[in-house]
């Protein structure tokens, strides 16, 4: 296997980190105040950083994975808060590109890929999060509408979206299970739509989450996502194919970011009359922490590279090892880095407080790493 950049991929890894560099000096601010970035989605939305994987009729760069994790890496090594807002500013535009009618596609992806908006796509509930087959929103058919009704947590972008896709169940007859599950675009200004932002999240704090109430929401027919019932397998495609993968190239980021903060801070410190970086167990930290990213670096690629030359059904394996690992290795180098800086590294005035608290999230949302095992496992035990 060959992960080596192409050209124009080195190019687009180079932009986005001059980006980053040049944008994301706010960083600390937007996390301090747990503010939703707008200036710097519309400067990225210029820049083409946002809806990269669209087609460029929806003004998208028809990017594969590997690029827009590239973009995602980049953007995460200097400010994870920040780079969460971008990369989830098109979350669920894949699904409206691949399963949506011409009519949604051309009313609503171009509003994204312009920065005019961001868009969400709300599948959790309260009470539902790993048992995605427990969904309860529902959708009724009545008088060539649907009516949904339910509620959603944790949805991202759920207070600032101007629409956002949701999962609902549209056959009364199944309560439980993967069939009977479909997807509508909402907009947010709907009749029935009703957001609270969830303040004092730990990390990605720039980043906007909401819960999200339902309450007889009526949607034209035509807002339905593709065929109806197919609801999961759209879910489970965008999952495997794109965002999973993101996240992995996100904790990448995370981790790399953490790491060259605690290689200059090593060189730089000195301790019984000689940098930190001579100590040997310091030195080891340092192994590891290296050692680990590329490793994560590595899956994270071959995941990226099997999804862009997979046309249909991609496995979980590759995908969910990459997000698993990658988030795990984010978490234990933001750690590590954070010993290194000692207790400079536990004040907010250093960065690697804002990463240690912005790893966590790549263990959690878009599976957690319980359910990246299992589904590994039950993966290899099929095969
Ligand atoms: C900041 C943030 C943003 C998010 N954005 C979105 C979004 O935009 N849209 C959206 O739909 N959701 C979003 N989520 C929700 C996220 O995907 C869920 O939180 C996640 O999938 C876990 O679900 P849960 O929180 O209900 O935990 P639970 O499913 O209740 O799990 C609790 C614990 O039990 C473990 N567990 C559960 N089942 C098993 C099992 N079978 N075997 C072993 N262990 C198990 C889990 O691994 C976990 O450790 C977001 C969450 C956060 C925190």
């Amino acid at each position: 296997m060959d992960f080596e950049l192409n050209e124009e991929q080195k190019i687009l890894k180079k932009a986005a980190a001059e980006f980053g560099a040049g944008e994301f000096e706010e960083g600390k601010e937007y996390d301090r105040k747990e503010k939703f970035p707008w200036d710097v989605i519309k400067k990225a939305a210029k820049q083409g950083f946002i809806g990269v994987l669209l087609d460029e009729k929806f003004g998208g760069a028809g990017y594969t994975v590997t690029e827009k994790g590239l973009i995602i890496k980049e953007f995460a090594k200097i400010d994870p808060g920040i780079a969460q807002a971008i990369w989830s500013a098109d979350f669920g535009a894949y699904i409206v590109q691949k399963h949506g009618g011409e009519d949604l596609k051309k009313k609503y992806l171009p509003k994204v890929t312009s920065g005019e908006t961001v868009m969400g796509t709300a599948i959790s509930e309260p009470d539902v999060g790993s048992d995605l087959a427990s969904i309860r929103t529902r959708a009724v058919k009545k008088d060539g509408k649907y009516v949904i009704d339910g509620n959603k947590m944790f949805v991202t972008n759920g207070d600032v979206a101007d629409f956002i896709i949701v999962y609902c169940r549209t056959d009364p007859d199944v309560k439980r299970g993967h069939k009977g599950l479909s997807l509508f675009i909402i907009n947010t200004d709907d009749e029935g739509y009703q957001s609270n932002k969830l303040e004092g999240k730990l990390g990605i704090r720039a980043s906007d989450t909401a819960e999200v109430s339902l309450s007889g929401v009526e949607v034209d027919e035509g807002k339905m996502i593709g065929e109806e019932g197919k609801g999961v397998y759209y879910v489970l495609d965008f999952l495997t194919k794109v965002n999973r993968i993101c996240t992995a190239f996100f904790a990448v980021g995370i981790a790399e970011g953490a790491f060259e903060k605690s290689l200059d801070y090593a060189k730089e410190r000195e301790q019984f009359g000689k940098p930190i970086s001579e100590f040997q167990m310091i030195k080891a930290k340092l192994a590891e922490m290296k050692t680990k990213i590329d490793a994560a670096k590595l899956l994270t690629h071959r995941a990226a590279e099997e999804s862009a030359r997979t046309e249909g059904r991609l496995a979980n394996l590759n995908p969910s090892i990459a997000k698993w690992y990658a988030g795990e290795v984010a978490v234990d180098v933001v750690d590590e880095a954070l010993e290194i800086h000692g207790g400079y590294g536990y004040m907010e005035d250093y960065d690697i407080e804002r990463f240690y608290r912005d790893a966590k999230i790549a263990e959690i949302y878009e599976g957690t790493k319980e359910i990246q095992k299992l589904m590994i496992a039950d993966d290899i035990l099929q095969r």
